[in-house]
C-alpha cells in the first residue's frame, strides 16, 4: 500500500513540471497534487478533435458548475481546465456546454438532470463537480461538451476515461479526448480544450 502511494506521488510530482506554465490549482481533496495538461500546449498546437454530438443535446442548458441534484446520484468527480487557443492564450469567459448521461445510462430528455453550463474565469479556466456517467449498449463511458469562445465557431467533442476497457471498443473513441485522473471517490479529472484560433 505504502508502495503505491509513493508511486502515485512520485508520478504528480513529474508530471506537475510538465505542466508549468499551466498550472492548474486543483481542489481541496486532491492538494498537493498536480494533473498534467491535456495536451501540453509547448508540444502542441492542434485545436481539440471534434466528435459528434449525438442525439441527446438540448440547447439552453442551467448555468451552474455542480450537476449533482436530487435524483441525479452517482460518484462524484472533479473536471477542470483551461481554454486556450492554439497559441496556448488563455480564453476568458468562453462557454463551456456539458451534458451527459446519469449512473444508470439514461439521458434526461424531458428536463435538465446532468446538463449545465459555465464561463470560463478571467484566467480561462472551468470547474465542473459533476458524476461519473455508466457506460450505455454501444459505448464507452463517455461525457458531451461544446465549447465556444465570443462569436466564434462551436467545438462540438466529448472527453473520455483513461483505463476503461470499453474505450478500445468504441468506434468513436480517440485517445487525444482523454481527461487526466487523479484520486478517487471523488476523483479529480483534467481536460484543456484548445480551440481552433490563432
Ligand atoms: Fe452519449
Amino acid at each position: 500500500m505504502r508502495d503505491h502511494d509513493d508511486q502515485t506521488r512520485r508520478r504528480f510530482l513529474t508530471t506537475g513540471v510538465a505542466a508549468a506554465g499551466l498550472t492548474l490549482v486543483l481542489p481541496d481533496f486532491v492538494a498537493g497534487q498536480t494533473l498534467p495538461a491535456t495536451p501540453e500546449c509547448k508540444d502542441s498546437h492542434e485545436a481539440t478533435i471534434r466528435q459528434t454530438e449525438g442525439p441527446f443535446f438540448k440547447p439552453r442548458s442551467p448555468q451552474r458548475n455542480d450537476l449533482r441534484e436530487p435524483g441525479f446520484n452517482g460518484t462524484p468527480i472533479v473536471i477542470s481546465g483551461f481554454v486556450l487557443t492554439r497559441s496556448c492564450r488563455p480564453l476568458a469567459n468562453a462557454l463551456v456546454d456539458l451534458w451527459q448521461a446519469d449512473a444508470a445510462g439514461e439521458y434526461d430528455n424531458k428536463g435538465f438532470r446532468g446538463r449545465g453550463h459555465i464561463f470560463s474565469d478571467s484566467e480561462g479556466r472551468y470547474q465542473f463537480t459533476r458524476i461519473e456517467p455508466a457506460r450505455y449498449p454501444g459505448r464507452t463511458r463517455h461525457y458531451h461538451v461544446k465549447v465556444q469562445a465570443a462569436n466564434r465557431p462551436v467545438l462540438t467533442t466529448q472527453l473520455y476515461f483513461p483505463n476503461e476497457p470499453g474505450n478500445d471498443r468504441d468506434p468513436i473513441f480517440r485517445k487525444e479526448l482523454l481527461m487526466r485522473l487523479a484520486g478517487a471517490a471523488p476523483a479529480a479529472a483534467r481536460f484543456d480544450f484548445v480551440l481552433d484560433i490563432a
